[in-house]
């Protein structure tokens, strides 16, 4: 699992920051994490193919988080994309891209479906699923998490021939979480393979302040995203425009047990984000700093 950012900066753009957006990548596909504006160049310049985009999701209705939405639509037509796009966000998503479409008169040439989110399971897949939580923003707001399903255990081999199963397809069986019988016995998998694994999980903030509802929301995941617009000085301005401090991102990373945190969503003032790295660190031990095409890969715990 690869996270890569495509825009870093908060409701202005600087010319090192892009507007908000990160791309997950697993399994084949691209999930989007709010669009802003520019996030289709920040795609190319990061060499990711927008038609492998499949499912976008939307934090909230603020210009600087989904504007760019709107472009990216129209390149996927463009490139003749014919299988659906998956959008969900907070209730108003709906009116804005159908409102849009009609004024800009952009023929779809793929299938669009939009979703309003409620908090709980958004989408769940074969592997992994996504959760939403309320954040506390000025308008309604939605967290985000992605978690991978535990994986089959290790497989052991010798264990296999001990219980009389031959190598092969019964092997896969197993592999996969199936019983297979030899003669009159049913071999479980269990009985072959270590215990399971645990997968992968991102938390994404969106535009929040901090709040105990998203340590919970946040728990154990491996890379959380979180809200830095600004530095300790502007605490005060933080409160007003509700979004968080580096330090209150770390503290929330530290209380939720996150392993890695990204600070991202910076104030155009900052050109230099290392104050904020150091009054995050001084909270959680792992702190990194977002930067535009910056690449996050996750990689299984064991
Ligand atoms: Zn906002």
């Amino acid at each position: 699992m690869r996270v890569v950012f495509l825009g870093t900066a908060s409701s202005v753009p600087t010319t090192q920051r892009g507007l908000s957006s990160v791309a997950v990548i697993r399994g084949g596909e691209i999930i989007l994490f709010d669009v802003g504006e520019g996030a289709q160049r920040s795609m190319i310049i990061s060499n990711l193919n927008p038609n492998k985009v499949e499912k976008v999701f939307i934090t909230h209705l603020h210009g600087d988080h989904c504007i760019g939405l709107l472009g990216l639509m129209q390149t996927l037509s463009m490139m003749l994309r014919e299988k659906p796009l998956y959008i969900y966000g907070p209730r108003g998503i709906v009116g804005f891209l159908n409102d849009n479409i009609k004024h800009l008169k952009f023929h779809l040439t793929y299938p669009l479906h939009i979703q309003n989110v409620k908090q709980g399971v958004v989408v769940r897949e074969k592997d992994y699923v996504i959760k939403a939580a309320l954040a506390e923003h000025s308008i309604k707001a939605y967290a985000y998490r992605l978690d991978e399903f535990e994986r089959p255990g290790v497989f052991y081999p010798e264990k296999a021939l001990a219980l009389g199963v031959p190598k092969g397809i019964l092997w896969s069986k197993l592999q996969h979480g199936e019983c297979v019988k030899i003669g009159d016995k049913i071999i479980r998998p269990e009985q072959v393979t270590g215990p399971k694994r645990r997968g992968r999980s991102i938390g994404i903030s969106g535009d929040t302040r901090p709040s105990s509802k998203l340590i919970e929301f946040f728990r154990g995941v491996d890379l959380l995203i979180f809200d830095s617009t600004y530095g300790d000085e502007y605490a005060d301005k933080a409160v007003e425009n509700f979004h968080s401090t580096a330090k209150e991102a770390g503290i929330i990373a530290k209380e939720a047990g996150a392993k890695l945190l990204a600070l991202t969503h910076f104030s155009a003032r900052y050109d230099d984000v290392n104050s904020l790295i150091a009054q995050a660190s001084a909270i959680h031990p792992n702190v990194t700093a977002a930067y535009d095409s910056l690449i996050i890969d996750i990689p299984y715990p064991d």
